[in-house]
């Protein structure tokens, strides 16, 4: 509990359940230091101490720097630096930062950079050439006073030491796949949505989250105790004693639920009259496989292998990539395991492949797009996969196929790595099930013509929604329009389903909306064969699959597919999953 504190109560978009209490960590890039936050009268003395603090911290640094230049390059290089000390030392500076803060109850970096900037365009206008260059002395010390001051370089997350919960105003999804979970508690943003991948990476994970938060970033301090719910989407700063019980109770009951649903683990996933649908899980790393087991999914039905590819200097080779689905593959046998191919773009960039800018990323070069331009990268994953395949159950899937024309380049190319693995005598399924993701409302829209040319359909709602409605699914300020139940969404699903089974083959659904309890009636009822959801949201859905008659389903498909609102869709859900599963309800409301 933070001691006479006042609480400050925030809201956000929930994306990864759970609930965590600890320090703030604050991540912040040199652009975000310099945010104005209003202060209360309260806080100016806590403000002013943080100053004098990082006043304390940068003379040190300072003076060390100066040594190490000194033994390095001589005396004369370090004498720079005295100008450096000198800006600290100088008391009508630090007194002028210490009086705007106190008197116009502004965070302390704002008035800082504010008046830094005031001296050194002073100092930049006088016709001297030594007191010109003093201009950058101050801009230097500034900027080391800011960074000494609350935030943290956004390297920083790989030292963190004791657990913590990270305030950042945005995350990348591959600076969120490296986090290490013994160290980051939970997150909260300031950006995002729920079905950015950064999210998605936090479920995976099982990190505690919140995005869509607007300010987190500029009213959480470093340090202060800070509680995330990741079921509410709420985010208390300075928690009180009596919210930390209340909490307390509420997890108590939470976890009582939840030991109720791992009892399921090895429970069918079928409904109270028997009908059976493929519960699998999604992955993005190798390890996630642990949580596939334990949570009691059937094998993977989305293995985001572009994850391999992140946060790393170089491609990974056909031998790397070929061990990664293997061990995948051999822990889950003989359940499938479904390896989409490189899904890069959008909001996932290799650092060490130079593409040119691109206004709109997520409809610009990326996935199968990709994968067609450079077929060596392609064809390198291909008989990876092909090879994982020989005595695994093991099965691939394109990304963002727009035209049947896409699906029947890149079954030329696959068939090219199975020429290469037969003349290298390497080993592999020749007929390995292929399938093509449908989150292109094109590809909805041809499913028929595409069918003949594969072995299923994996409906990936999280694009699907994001072009069919025209919502960028990773901007919280249109999150509000970000709606599955919408009736395009609802009739492509449909349709997309009914093409499947017309052409004999199945369909599932991977994208996030299968993960949402509240969705997976309908979707069964609209005749999913299959869903693939985070492994932490299997126990909830086979609980909601088990807990209904496939009649009550169908029902509510047939009736929602006539509603023309949305938000009339969401309370017919939310009604069935209250009448079949109100425990479930209870762990998400
Ligand atoms: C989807 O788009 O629904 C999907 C499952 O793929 P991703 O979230 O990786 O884009
Ligand atoms: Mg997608």
């Amino acid at each position: 509990m933070s001691a006479g504190r006042k609480e400050i109560v925030m809201e956000g978009i929930g994306v990864s359940p759970g609930v965590v209490i600890s320090r703030a960590f604050l991540l912040i890039s040199e652009e975000e230091r310099y945010v104005e936050r209003r202060i209360t009268a309260d806080e100016v003395p806590r403000e002013i101490t943080r100053f004098e603090q990082a006043l304390i911290a940068t003379r040190h640094q300072i003076h060390e720097i100066q040594q190490q230049v000194s033994q390095a390059i001589g005396q004369e290089n370090a004498s720079i630096f005295d100008a450096h000390l000198l800006v600290v030392d100088d008391r009508s500076f630090v007194e002028e930062v210490i009086r705007e803060v106190s008197e116009q109850h502004r965070n302390v970096e704002s008035v800082l950079h504010e008046v830094a900037e005031k001296y050194a365009k002073a100092l930049a206008k006088i016709d001297d050439e030594y007191l010109r260059e003093r201009a950058a002395d101050v801009r230097d010390v500034a900027r080391r006073i800011l960074r000494n001051l609350s935030g943290k370089s956004r390297s920083a997350i790989a030292e963190l030491r004791e657990p913590c919960v990270v305030i950042a105003n945005d995350l990348s999804p591959s600076e969120t796949a490296t986090m290490d979970k013994e160290k980051v508690a939970g997150f909260a943003t300031d950006l995002g949505s729920p079905t950015s991948h950064t999210a998605i990476m936090a479920r995976a994970l099982g990190i505690p989250a919140i995005v869509g938060l607007h300010d987190v970033s500029v009213r959480v301090s470093a340090g202060d105790e800070v509680l995330i719910d990741g079921n509410k989407g709420v985010l208390v700063i300075h928690p009180s004693a009596d919210r930390l019980e209340r909490y307390g109770q509420v997890q108590e009951s939470r976890r009582h639920i939840e030991s109720e649903l791992a009892a399921l683990r090895d429970e069918e996933a079928e409904t109270r009259d028997g009908y059976r649908v493929l519960l699998s899980a999604n992955i993005e790393r190798p390890e996630d496989v642990a949580a596939v087991q334990s949570n009691g999914a059937c094998g993977v039905g989305l293995f985001r292998s572009e994850f391999l590819y992140l946060s790393r200097n170089a491609l990974p080779d056909e031998e790397e990539q070929f061990a990664a689905y293997d061990r995948v593959a051999r822990q889950l046998a003989p359940d499938p395991v479904i390896i989409r191919t490189i899904d890069l773009g959008g909001d996932k960039f290799l650092s060490h492949i130079r593409t040119a800018p691109e206004i709109n990323p997520f409809m610009g070069w990326r996935a199968i797009r990709f994968c067609l331009a450079q077929p060596d990268i392609f064809k390198t994953q291909l008989r990876a996969i092909l090879r994982a395949s020989a005595s695994l159950n093991v099965r691939l899937m394109y990304p963002l196929v727009s035209s049947v024309t896409e699906v029947q380049q890149a079954n030329v190319l696959l068939e090219a790595a199975k020429d290469e693995l037969r003349q290298a005598g390497q080993p592999f399924n020749d007929a390995i099930e292929v399938g093509v993701m449908i989150e292109v409302p094109s590809a909805a829209l041809t499913a028929d013509r595409i069918a003949p040319h594969v072995d299923f359909f994996s409906i990936g709602t999280n694009d699907l929604v994001q072009y069919t409605l025209a919502v960028d699914r990773v901007n919280e300020r249109i999150a509000y329009l970000y709606e599955p139940t919408h009736p395009a969404i609802l009739k492509l699903t449909q349709a997309t389903i009914d093409i499947g089974h017309a052409h004999n083959i199945w369909t599932g659904v991977c994208g996030e909306m299968a993960g949402n309890p509240l969705m997976v009636p309908l979707l069964l009822g609209l005749g999913a064969d299959e869903l693939s959801v985070s492994p932490s949201l299997v126990p909830m859905t086979k609980k909601m699959i088990r807990s209904l008659e496939y009649r009550q389903a169908e029902e509510l498909a047939q009736r929602v597919l006539s509603s023309d609102s949305p938000q009339e869709v969401l309370d017919l859900c939310r009604q069935m999953a209250q009448e079949v599963a109100p425990e479930i309800m209870e762990l998400i409301k």
